[in-house]
């Protein structure tokens, strides 16, 4: 049974909920819904963005961030993700809704679909509805198909379209360097590509067995050789700089780079924190943004 953390807030009620990574990203040929069935494994990572809910007279909505997350990129009307969920579920109450984003938009870390998770737990909260968590994961997959890891967390296998959510235990501590892009890249932009570049994609998507035994070794040199993304491809053939950022950042001592989902953010797997700190120096003589990470964390969770 998965768990989503049960913790009960009083007003306004603050939700922090993680970037992800795909560790494994298997694609398969698209369907006739025009979905591609994928089997991959997602990790949360210690970026973040903290969605604050209040009970208001008018719906409200503010997006902050960094100046280098592109807030301008995030929608403030009915299609922000934060707003959807709490359309989908809240029965006539008005809510002002403030983002922090530390979470690159459009950049393959599920941003959106955080937000949409934590809207979901801090309006549960918010209205003492103590919801069981398969009722709370149900309302997140009908929102996206990421939306339900945002609420798991952790280390997590995704199948279907990535909706169907099971936890896999992972007592390592991964470091990764994160590079976001100045520019989003549209997820089903890069599926289109994907389709172009592979109309002979198998029916099942590849499964992560090297992965799943490199994570139980916790040892980074495997788990980097088991690192598999299927949207790499496409992503770097929309974007070639992303090739030549993968170089650099493993001559900068990376055990291994790789487009974060459909990108174009670049994460790198790094032997522990001091290989971590060399990557993020050695990619800062190029690159604007460079943050170093840890991972797995939790899912989304109210903030005391
Ligand atoms: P994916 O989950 O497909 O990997 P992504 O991480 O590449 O998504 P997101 O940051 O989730 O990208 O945003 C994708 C698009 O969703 C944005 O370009 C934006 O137009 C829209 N969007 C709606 N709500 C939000 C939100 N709260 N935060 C960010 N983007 C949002």
């Amino acid at each position: 049974m998965v768990e989503v953390r049960a913790q009960r807030a009083s007003k306004p009620v603050t939700v922090r909920a993680a970037a992800k990574i795909n560790l494994h990203l298997g694609v398969g040929r698209v369907r006739d819904d025009g979905f591609h069935p994928l089997d991959t494994v997602y990790q949360a990572i210690s970026l973040h963005d903290d969605v604050t809910v209040e009970v208001a007279d008018e719906d409200a909505l503010t997006v902050d961030g960094p100046s280098h997350v592109d807030v301008a990129g995030v929608p403030t009307d009915a299609s922000n993700i934060a707003v959807r969920a709490l359309a989908e579920v809240s029965c006539g109450s008005r809510h002002r809704v403030r983002i922090v984003k530390q979470v690159p938009v459009a950049g393959g870390m599920a941003g959106g679909s955080a937000d949409g998770a934590a809207a979901l737990l801090a309006h549960d909260r918010l209205h003492d509805l103590g919801q069981p968590d398969d009722v709370l994961l149900a309302q997140a997959a009908r929102l996206g198909s990421d939306v339900p890891f945002s609420l798991v967390g952790g280390t997590a296998r995704g199948r279907g379209r990535g909706e169907l959510v099971e936890p896999i235990d992972d007592a390592g501590s991964w470091w990764w360097v994160v590079v976001p892009a100045a520019v989003g890249l549209s997820t089903p932009e890069v599926y289109r590509h994907f389709d172009r570049l592979r109309p002979d994609a198998p029916e099942q998507p590849a499964e992560p067995l090297d992965l799943l035994a490199a994570l139980a070794g916790r040892e980074p040199v495997r788990l980097a050789r088991a690192l598999h993304n299927d949207l790499e491809e496409p992503a770097i053939d929309l974007r070639p700089e992303l090739g030549t950022l993968i170089e650099r950042g493993e001559a900068a001592g990376a055990l291994r780079g790789l487009v974060s989902g459909s990108g174009p953010t670049c994460v790198f797997l790094c032997d522990g924190r001091d290989g971590a700190m060399e990557v993020v120096a050695g990619l800062s003589e190029h690159y604007d943004v460079v943050l170093p990470a840890v991972g797995p964390v939790a899912g989304a969770h109210v903030l005391a």
